[in-house]
């Protein structure tokens, strides 16, 4: 192992009553501050401030003028979430462990390849969700990311860089919300943040290069295709109904013709024709990952606007999950190519330092019991997805 670990901390503690610029959006900004008794357009001044520039200090933020600085300085505050951690792999990926108010742990890792580099974003402390195979969800449910701290991951990654305004080029070029915790159940504060993470005066990265993913809160889906127009991927896992909902719980509830309805629906929304949904299916060795599974994936996705993305499963402590042989993985491949798909086997990356996406550990108790309700709950279970 070659990583190095560089501990970190940039952020200041909260202060009560002061409002965190970093996690609004424009339109959010500009409502501030006419509540303020100023003007609309000081919002985009702040906003290229903040993540054009990496300005969290208003008394840097020199168009502004003194007055209305330190009437900020009062009432307002720029705070990213604090770093605790910070490890570099030999292939290039980094890896952040960060701590947010309250003392829970999450983590981003920002994975380059070739000319672009994915950020992958948390969304939770934990998760309620309990998938079979996740380490999240063997950790359980502590609280939902603001839209700061899910936004301030970004924020983060390209400070470490030193690349505000440093002319290095683009530090993040694709954001996947694939990080801890399930996007759809803190559905405001991601839309939030999706939302800066493609405003021109913020980050401007393109729709096609934000993607969500889900494990199919289906009326939280429903509903995101009325405000976002980022990328969608699911996370199926299983080609029929049974096997799912061992893997995916949530199945049980929101079953995969629910999920893949609204998943057409949401693609159908937008405003260019050319989008697919990303199918991320992770092979779990005796599991869902033999030739007539993959049979039985082709036929249910045939006529499904998709591709595929497999994911050869990262063994950890909790599990007695195996991860496939290199020779599972491609039959499984090759038949669905044979099928006619686009299908993309994730490499692993960043495996001295931990860092597979979807698989970051953090150290969460889970004070809510949400993920036990979960298990238990009937009709109304999803209320919190907003
Ligand atoms: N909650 C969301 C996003 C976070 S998980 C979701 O479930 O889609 C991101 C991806 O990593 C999901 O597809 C998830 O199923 C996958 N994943 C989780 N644990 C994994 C593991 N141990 N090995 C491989 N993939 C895993
Ligand atoms: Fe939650 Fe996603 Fe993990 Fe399932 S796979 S427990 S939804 S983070």
């Amino acid at each position: 192992m070659t990583a190095t670990t560089v501990a970190t901390t940039i952020a200041t503690s909260a202060t009560p009553d002061r409002v965190n610029l970093l996690g609004l959006t424009k339109a959010q900004l500009e409502q501030f501050f006419v509540d303020h008794g100023e003007k609309k357009f000081r919002a985009q001044q702040v906003l290229k401030w903040i993540h054009h520039a990496g300005v969290t200090d208003f008394a840097e933020m020199s168009n502004l003028g003194k007055a209305l600085r330190e009437k900020l300085e009062h009432i307002a505050e720029v705070r990213p979430p604090e770093i605790v951690s910070q490890h570099d792999s030999a292939d290039g990926t980094r890896k952040w462990a960060i701590r947010v108010d309250g003392g829970g742990l999450v983590e981003a890792v920002l994975i380059p390849d070739r000319d672009r580099a994915t950020l992958c974003v948390s969304s939770q402390v934990g998760c309620s969700l309990d998938c079979s195979f996740c380490s999240t969800g063997k950790q359980g449910f502590m609280r939902d990311l603001s839209a700061a701290e899910i936004i301030g991951q970004v924020w983060l990654a390209i400070k470490s860089f030193d690349a505000f305004q440093s002319g290095k080029g683009r530090v993040v070029t694709n954001v996947v919300m694939m990080g801890m915790g399930e996007p759809l159940l803190n559905f405001d504060n991601v839309v939030s943040a999706m939302n800066l993470m493609m405003e021109d005066l913020a980050y401007g990265i393109s729709k096609r290069r934000v993607t969500l993913s889900t494990s199919g809160v289906v009326p939280a889906l429903d509903k995101l295709a009325e405000v976002s127009e980022a990328s969608l991927a699911i996370s199926l896992h299983a080609p029929n109904d049974a096997l799912r909902n061992e893997l995916v719980p949530i199945n049980r509830k929101y079953p995969i013709a629910r999920l893949l309805e609204s998943s057409r629906n949401y693609i159908a929304a937008q405003s260019d024709n050319k989008r697919v949904v990303t199918v991320e299916y992770t092979l779990i060795a005796g599991v869902n990952d033999q030739p007539d599974q993959a049979r039985e994936l082709a036929e249910l996705l045939r006529d499904f606007p998709c591709k595929i993305n497999l994911i050869p499963f990262n063994p950890f402590p909790q599990s007695d999950y195996q991860r496939p042989s290199g020779n599972a993985v491609s039959r499984f491949w090759q038949v669905l190519v044979d099928a006619g798909y686009i299908v993309t086997v994730r490499t692993t990356r960043g495996d001295d330092i931990d860092a597979a996406c979807g698989q970051l550990v953090g150290q969460v108790v889970d004070r809510t019991r949400r993920s036990e309700r979960y298990r238990n709950a009937g009709q109304n279970q999803v209320t919190e997805a907003g």
